[in-house]
């Protein structure tokens, strides 16, 4: 009979696993995926959607369109539960059986976890879902209308920390365009333990490069503090001490989601072996943002360790490589170490982060700067949204 793969999230990781799973088996294999989402979206470029150099429908794709013409099902649905013994999900609706099963559902965005922050209720904005960074626009616009301090950053346990750097040289470009820099006070506000630790020890001279370049464009910096409440326009921190705001915009604490955190760690993060397969259960796998991963030594105020577009699709396609070797009986693929690839934006400028392995010591690490980065970040956006238009898993 023919296997069925199930897939949840229709995200880099999701769609990485689908069209990877699908390119290897073609006919012998019946993939669908679930998703929450019925878009694709193409976060990295979020920063940009807030300063207005992005729009929406250039950043999306359909996920129906580009699962049907690649022969995948696709479900617009949310995983509710999955019961690993009897092999099934269940979405709001229904139930669906499968012989293997990849989870790709990303992070649950714990804004419960701290008094008054947002953005589903609370007075704080955050980038990191197409809506969320729509409203985060709204509350940039009308910032620029009516000028005081904006705080940015990330609360403890958050682990994607490079998109509010990005974001923090992207506003203050803009503001220094619109010659009203010297209205605006800027605050990076990080649970890191320094400047450009990025969850991960840093990347080359990251903390150097990031405490200069917020030297030269007057970025205040309060490192390795942790968020306690959030008041209408001022921010609690651990040590007593308050930040005011007219406009603040924070990663929350990152947890597994509810529908498939009953499989991991206490924070609901799912447990896997270099294979990307679940500890216990052999035909489960996960990848991207719901794998659990541990940092490698314990920062003062908790931090996550990213888990990039790049590692994700690693992740993806050692996952679809290996659900492949089970159907047909051969060797299975062990990955011990990923490397991290980040372009981030600086407005006029940018940077090009590299880390091999991702957690130090490290064999090698890079950090360039050049006009010639926002350039690169653009042409990968657009060559990401192509691939996954055309079901492209197996290029780079
Ligand atoms: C603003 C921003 C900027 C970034 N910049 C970069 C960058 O420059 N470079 C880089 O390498 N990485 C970057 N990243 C990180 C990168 O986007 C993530 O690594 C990647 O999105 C992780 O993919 P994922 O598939 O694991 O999860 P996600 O992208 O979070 O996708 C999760 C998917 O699961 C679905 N889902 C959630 N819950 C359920 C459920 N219960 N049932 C079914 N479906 C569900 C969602 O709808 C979504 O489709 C950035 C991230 C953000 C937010």
């Amino acid at each position: 009979m023919l296997k069925k793969v199930l897939v949840l999230g229709g995200s880099f990781g999701g769609l990485t696993a689908a069209f990877e799973v699908k390119r290897r088996l073609g006919e012998h294999i019946d993939v669908t995926v679930i998703s929450k989402d019925d878009r694709f979206v193409f976060l990295p470029s979020l920063p940009w959607l807030v300063t207005g150099h992005r729009q929406a429908a250039a950043l999306t794709l359909p996920l129906s369109d580009i699962l049907t013409s690649r022969k995948i099902h696709f479900v617009h649905g949310t995983a509710c539960g999955i019961d690993p013994v009897r092999m099934q999900v269940t979405t709001e609706t229904e139930t669906h059986n499968y012989d293997y099963l990849v989870i790709a559902t990303g992070p649950h965005l714990a804004c419960e976890e701290i008094p008054g922050l947002g953005p589903k209720q609370g007075h704080t904005h955050c980038i990191f879902t197409l809506e969320y960074a729509q409203r985060s626009r709204e509350a940039w616009q009308k910032l620029l209308a009516n000028p005081g301090p904006i705080v940015l950053g990330s609360t403890q346990m958050a682990s994607c920390f490079g998109p509010y750097y990005e974001l923090a040289f992207e506003l203050d470009q803009e503001l220094r365009r619109r010659r009203m820099r010297h209205k605006v006070p800027i605050t990076y506000l990080t649970s890191e333990s320094c400047l450009g630790h990025m969850g991960i020890g840093g990347l080359g001279a990251s903390r150097r490069f990031i405490e200069d370049e917020f030297a030269k464009r007057d970025i205040n910096a309060v490192v390795s503090h942790a968020v306690t409440e959030v008041e209408p326009e001022s921010i609690h921190l651990d040590n007593g001490s308050r930040l005011p705001f007219k406009l603040a915009m924070l990663a929350p604490p990152f947890k597994g989601v509810a529908g498939v955190a009953h499989l991991g760690n206490p924070r609901g993060f799912i447990p896997v072996d270099s294979h990307y397969r679940h500890q216990q259960y052999a035909n489960i796998y996960a990848v991207g943002v719901a794998v659990a991963m541990a940092p490698r030594e314990p920062t003062p105020v908790p931090t996550g360790v990213p888990k990039t577009g790049h590692m994700t699709v690693r992740m993806a396609k050692t996952a679809a490589f290996n659900i492949a070797a089970d159907c047909n009986n051969t060797a299975p693929l062990a990955i011990e170490d990923l490397n991290v690839l980040c372009l981030m934006g600086m407005g006029k400028t940018g940077a090009l982060m590299f880390a091999d392995p991702i957690l130090p010591p490290r064999q090698r690490s890079l950090l360039k700067q050049g006009r010639w980065v926002p350039w690169a970040k653009a042409g990968l956006e657009r060559y990401f949204l192509w691939k996954m238009r055309h079901g492209l898993s197996r290029l780079p």
